[in-house]
């Protein structure tokens, strides 16, 4: 008897993404190979210190064993702690539920553990093979190893999960430039990482000190350290990126004792922090469609979001997913040498995921805003409490546009329209009234807006 075909993938990037995939198809039982750029020493992943958060809508999309490591190595947050410029604090919940919490988690430690997943799910990965060539047709991807000698390798499905620079983005565009278009756009606002003392804050929220146009942000992590971050613009000097405004140790260091008071005396090395290291400069990838006939684009590679939602992993699974189960749909590993049920999945896939990506895009874009400045004024917070109070009384019709976005798998594009449409009844209902004092009566006319029956389902369908 003639054996059968096994049907293969393989992935271009070990980072996060290109493991949780190799490991949701491993499930399958697809053979999966990764080829990963960097040296198994170096390690994989994007190579930035930052920390992740993961939400529900990420965190769902992976088994439940390694949902349940993950939670063993990083810090539950269920609140942003706001410190305002008189030295005040507030908080805000993030949601309504125990499950609407983000999950703070150290880079190098979710990519070692889904890494180990993959692993051990029986895929193998492939160390020190940079892919400088795609062929479509085949699929095929031309690799590199660290001697500079080259090799082609063939699959059943070829996956570019390699991230915001992705050479298999590059190399689909440059061979299919009317069927494949990229845009890429930088922000003003650059990142840092500052080396801050702040073990006896509290480990349970997210603390942001919004400061108009720019803002600092620690995470906590389990050990009780904190990943601090500055987010500022940055000047145009692209000899020396730095942020503006602060060319010097010294200028720093006024800026923050003027900006962070309250912590200023915590961050004792922090002119050096931001003089020495250079800030990362903060980028948006949009493309599509995300594939070409068998080869196909899942996470960073697909979209490359600016952070502010915290949603960019979160987006990238939820495309490991959304792929994986298209492939099961359609049978990829029981059905023999069928190209063209493989491209009509990746072809659903794109399809899906591109309107998710894109809005995405926006939204994180957005969201810069709120953190930076909205966070701090009264008037948004008495909104944000409406808001949340509406969604306490009324979950059926609305939902706050974070908690969509984080805690559920509506996808991004669909929130994005339904936030829209519930936002702008909202705010001809609040107009120039006192939120605050008048909360009940404007819920009463929301409600009386929509109508006994209402559901907020509906919308989905647009
Ligand atoms: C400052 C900052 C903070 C962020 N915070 C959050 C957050 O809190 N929550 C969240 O959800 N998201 C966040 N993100 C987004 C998140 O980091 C990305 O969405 C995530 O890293 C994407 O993973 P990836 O595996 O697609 O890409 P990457 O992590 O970039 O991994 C790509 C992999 O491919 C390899 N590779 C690259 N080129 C090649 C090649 N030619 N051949 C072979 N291998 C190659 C790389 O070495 C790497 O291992 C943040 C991003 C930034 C910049």
């Amino acid at each position: 008897m003639a054996e059968l075909h096994r049907r293969s993938v393989a992935v271009i990037g070990a980072g996060p993404v290109g493991c949780a995939l190799a490991l949701l198809l491993r499930r399958q039982g697809v053979d999966v190979d990764v080829y990963e750029r960097e040296t198994e020493s170096a390690g994989s992943g994007s190579g930035n210190s930052f920390n992740l958060t993961l939400t529900l809508r990420g965190l769902s999309c992976l088994p439940r064993s390694v949902q349940r490591r993950l939670y063993l190595q990083g810090a539950v947050l269920g609140k942003r702690v706001i410190h305002h410029r008189d030295g005040a604090i507030s908080t805000q919940p993030y949601g309504t539920s125990d499950t609407h919490h983000l999950l703070s988690i150290p880079r190098r430690v979710l990519q070692d553990t889904l890494r180990d997943q993959a692993l051990r799910a029986g895929a193998r990965i492939h160390y020190g093979r940079a892919c400088v060539g795609v062929d479509t047709g085949r699929p095929a991807a031309l690799l590199r190893d660290s001697g500079g000698a080259t090799a082609w390798v063939t699959a059943d499905l070829l996956v570019g999960c390699d991230g915001a620079g992705s050479a298999v983005r590059d190399a689909l565009a440059a061979a299919h430039p009317g069927d494949l278009w990229v845009r890429r756009r930088t922000i003003a606002h650059g990142h840092a990482e500052i080396t801050m003392d702040y073990g006896d804050a509290d480990p349970t929220g997210m603390h942001l000190w919004p400061r108009g146009d720019h803002f600092l942000q620690a995470q906590p992590n389990r050990d009780r350290t904190f990943t601090t971050s500055l987010f500022k613009p940055l000047t145009d000097d692209a000899s020396r990126p730095h942020f503006a405004g602060l060319p010097s140790a010294d200028a720093v260091s006024r800026y923050c004792a003027a900006e962070f008071p309250d912590v200023f005396g915590r961050m004792a090395g922090v002119g050096k922090d931001l003089t020495a290291r250079r800030p990362g400069r903060l980028r948006i990838v949009d493309c599509a469609p995300y594939h070409h006939r068998r080869t196909v684009l899942v996470g960073d590679a697909a979209h490359t979001v600016v952070p502010f939602f915290g949603q960019g992993i979160n987006c990238s699974f939820e495309d490991a997913a959304t792929l994986a189960g298209l492939l099961e749909k359609f049978r990829f590993a029981r059905r023999e040498e069928d190209e063209t049920l493989v491209e009509a999945a990746v072809g659903e896939y794109s399809d899906v995921r591109v309107k998710a990506g894109h809005a995405l895009a926006e939204l994180s874009l957005r969201n810069l805003e709120e953190l930076s400045d909205h966070v701090n004024s009264l008037a948004f917070l008495d909104r944000r409490a409406l808001e949340r109070r509406l969604h306490e009384l009324h979950p059926e019709l609305f939902t706050p546009l974070y908690q969509l976005v984080a805690f559920t798998n509506v996808p991004y594009d669909v929130a994005q329209r339904m936030h829209g449409e519930f936002s702008a009844v909202l705010d001809s209902l609040c107009g120039k009234r006192d939120v605050r004092r008048e909360r009940d009566a404007i819920i009463g006319e929301f409600v009386a807006a929509y109508g006994p029956g209402f559901s907020a389902g509906k919308l989905r369908t647009g």
